[in-house]
Parts: structure tokens; sequence; C-alpha cells
């Protein structure tokens, strides 16, 4: 339930009840955004998607007690004449929308580049002419590369942070050459922070922009053949999902050495509620979201996913838990891949005084428990059908 007393900011002054136009709202951080605001906050949502399936339990019944703080629109940004009208309605927007699985980025470029750059213009534009506030959903993709991936494997530099440590306002970006279409992803949201910034610079749009670095958890992508595409690649934590639930090897890309920090998406949605309702302290700021102690390699990912599936299952880890794959074999031509992400959290601590709570440890067991209870009967009867030839 919404709380009564008056929400302050962090400056001690009292919240306005917002109105809150969310493009994206039902995909994976979408659904956990509303749930936060609609359970602890009065603000009013306008959830526009093409899916509504994550945020069902949001819209329906109509008995709930926000039933009138969420209406859902069911658009496609791409070509529909609500867009604006719904943008001038709202005090601020907050674009989410995008393609947004790696094996995307190389299979089908020109849609990657379509929907984080095209697609998001009208939306920056109409933002702008009318005065509105915006959040964007940018990515930590943009740093691409790390300075010190460029250094011999044995150079002693590689453990000096100025190599590594991601700084919104100093890391430069780098990707790398054109065939590597992996690219088109972090290049597209480049160019969209570049004219979200430049509309704050020459026009005083009021934006914030959000550089989310790996959260997960529950309703993250789909499990393939369950409530996605059979022949559909998700994002790492549904890739090694889907093989755990159906006792497969966790397949490992070129060695799994490259390293990840993962948040969790409770944790990274407190910073979006900071953002939201302190625009004096997050507007003209980039903010990286994530946590630096929740660094592995996806190795290492891969073990302490068995590891903690087998203690919610009950089901003993297989013998041989993970299998070697080459990118290529995987992800196809054009394949390439970040290093190493971790966050530097020295903007987000001084504007917002936000920090990550939960361990991997932590947030995979909720999670894991989620996708078990959820998936375990669904992929078991799935399995148990005959395969028709
Ligand atoms: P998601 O795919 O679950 O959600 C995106 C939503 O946008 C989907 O529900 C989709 O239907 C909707 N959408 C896409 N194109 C649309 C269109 N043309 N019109 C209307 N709706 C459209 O992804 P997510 O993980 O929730 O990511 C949200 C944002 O955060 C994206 O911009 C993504 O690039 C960024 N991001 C997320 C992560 C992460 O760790 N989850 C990491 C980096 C960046
Ligand atoms: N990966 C893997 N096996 C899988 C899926 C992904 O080894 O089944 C690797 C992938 O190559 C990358 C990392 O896991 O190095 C994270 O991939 P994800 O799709 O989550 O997105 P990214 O962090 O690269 O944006």
């Amino acid at each position: 339930m919404a709380s009564s007393t008056v929400r302050v900011d962090l400056d001690g002054k009292p919240i306005n009840q917002l109105t809150i136009c969310m493009i994206g709202a039902g995909g994976f951080i979408g659904s956990h955004l509303c749930e936060k605001i609609l359970n602890e906050t009065q603000h009013k949502i306008l959830a526009l998607d093409v899916y509504n399936d994550k945020i069902k339990h949001l819209l329906e019944p109509d008995s709930l007690s926000w039933a009138g703080r969420i209406q859902f629109h069911r658009i496609n940004i791409k070509h529909d004449s609500r867009l604006e009208g719904l943008i001038k309605m709202s005090d601020l927007t907050i674009n989410l929308a995008a393609i947004c699985t790696p094996a995307d980025y190389n299979t089908r470029p020109l849609d990657t580049i379509y929907s984080n750059f095209v697609d998001a213009l009208p939306v920056v534009k109409y933002c702008s002419e009318n005065g509105k506030r915006l959040i964007h959903f940018s990515t930590c993709e943009v740093y691409g590369k790390t300075i010190g991936s460029f250094l011999p494997k044995d150079s002693p530099l590689r453990q000096d942070p100025a190599y590594y440590m991601l700084k919104e306002d100093a890391s430069p970006c780098i990707f790398g050459s054109i065939e590597k279409q992996r690219w088109s992803y972090a290049c597209a949201k480049q160019l969209i922070e570049r004219l979200v910034y430049a509309e704050g610079a020459e026009n005083g749009l009021e934006f914030t922009i959000v550089r989310p670095f790996n959260w997960i958890g529950p309703r993250m992508d789909f499990i393939p053949g369950v409530d996605g595409p059979s022949e559909g690649v998700p994002r790492v934590l549904a890739c090694f999902s889907n093989a755990l639930l159906r006792r497969e090897p966790l397949k490992l890309v070129d060695g799994g050495e490259s390293q990840r920090t993962f948040v969790y998406i409770k944790d990274a949605i407190e910073a979006v509620l900071l953002m939201i309702e302190n625009p004096s302290r997050a507007n003209g700021h980039i903010f990286n979201v994530g946590n630096p102690n929740n660094e592995v390699t996806v190795r290492q990912l891969a073990e302490m996913m068995t590891a903690v599936y087998a203690n919610v299952s009950g089901e003993p880890a297989l013998e041989k838990p993970t299998v070697d794959v080459s990118s290529k074999e995987f992800y196809g031509e054009g394949y390439d891949d970040s290093d190493k992400r971790i966050p530097d959290m020295t903007i987000i601590n001084r504007q917002l005084g936000w920090n990550p709570k939960t361990s991997l440890w932590d947030l995979l067991d909720s999670t894991l428990t989620y996708q078990h209870k959820t998936y375990a009967e669904a992929i078991k009867k799935m399995m148990s059908q005959p395969t028709t030839s």
C-alpha cells in the first residue's frame, strides 16, 4: 500500500504527485519500476508498451488499490500519433523501450539501431519542445571495452583501476570495428545519449541518463519455448536458468572469461525512484547504476548459479555442469564482447546517496527461487511430451 504520510525528497522538501509517461513499461525493468511506484508512492503512470504480460498483475482486477493510478496504452512508438499527447499530459517521461538482447545486435543490426536511436528521437524531441523532463535509459555497454583490455595479458597495469574503472565523466567509449556488429547497440545508445545531452546544453532539456550495469532478477527476458520463442537467445541470466531448468549444461561463450558485475533489480529500482523524486539532484547527470562488489567471470556466475539452483530445486547438479562454445557458434558472425564492467559509483553516491545492498549469492537465491516456481512444472511437462517429427 502507498503510504499516506507526505513523502519528502533528499532535501526534506515535500514531493508532489507526478504523472509519469513510462515507455517500455511492460518490460523487465518497467515492471519492477511500476510495482515500486504503485506500492510506495502516489504517482500516476501512463504505461506504454506493445506487451503487458509482465504488468498484468498490476492492471487487473480493477479493484486493486492503485487501479486509478496506472493506465496501460498499447502503443508501438515507431508509429503512433498518440505519443506526443501522452508526453504532454505527463510531468516526466521515462524511456525504457529498446531492443536490448545481445543475440540481436549482430543478427538484427538494423532493427537494433532503429530501436535504440531512431525510435527514441521523437521522444527526446517531444520532451524538449514541450518542456518535459526526460529520464532516458542507456547502457553500460556505451563504455565498450576497457582501456586495460588492450594491454598485454600479463601487464601489472591491468590490476590498476585507472585501466578498467568505468567513470561517467572520464572514460572513453571503445567499440570494435564496424564488421563487429555487436557494437550496433552501444553505438546507437551512445548517439542518443549525445543527442539528449546536446538538447540539454542547447535547448535546456531537463534530462537524466541511466547506464544500467547488468540488472538481474525475476521477470528478466524469457525462457525459450515457454514464454518466448524456442530459438530465441535471451541474456545470460535467462540462458543459464533455462539450462538449469532443463538439466542441460550451461554454455560458456569463448571460455566464460568475460567479467560482469550484477546488481539486484530491486536495489537498482531504488536508485531510479531517487532520480524520479529528486530532479534538482538528478537533472543534467549521467548515472552508472550497478554493484561493483558483485564482480564475477561468466564461468564463476555459471558455477554459482549451478550451486544455488541445486539448493533451490533440491536436485543435484549435473556431473559436468558447463560446456564451452565459441561465440561464432552461439551468436554468429560479428559478435564481440565487453571484457570487464566495474561501475564507478562516485557520482550516484554524491548526488543521490545510493548504494546497492544485495550480494550476488542472495540475489541469485531469490531469482532462481522465482524461476523454479514459475517455470519448473511447465518445462517438465514440455519435456515429457513426445517431439513431433
Ligand atoms: P526489456 O526488453 O525487458 O524491456 C523493454 C520494453 O520496451 C519491452 O517490454 C518492449 O516491448 C518495449 N518496447 C520496445 N520497443 C518498443 C516500441 N517500439 N514501442 C513500445 N514499446 C517498445 O528490457 P529491460 O531489461 O527492461 O531494459 C530497459 C532499458 O534498460 C532498455 O533501454 C535497455 O537498453 C536498458 N538496459 C537494461 C539493462 C539490464 O541490465 N536489464 C542493461 C543495460 C541497459
Ligand atoms: N554468455 C554465456 N552464455 C550464455 C549467454 C551469455 O557465456 O548462454 C556470456 C556472454 O558472451 C557475455 C556474458 O555472458 O560475455 C553476458 O551476456 P548477456 O547476454 O547477459 O549481456 P551483456 O552483459 O554482454 O550485455
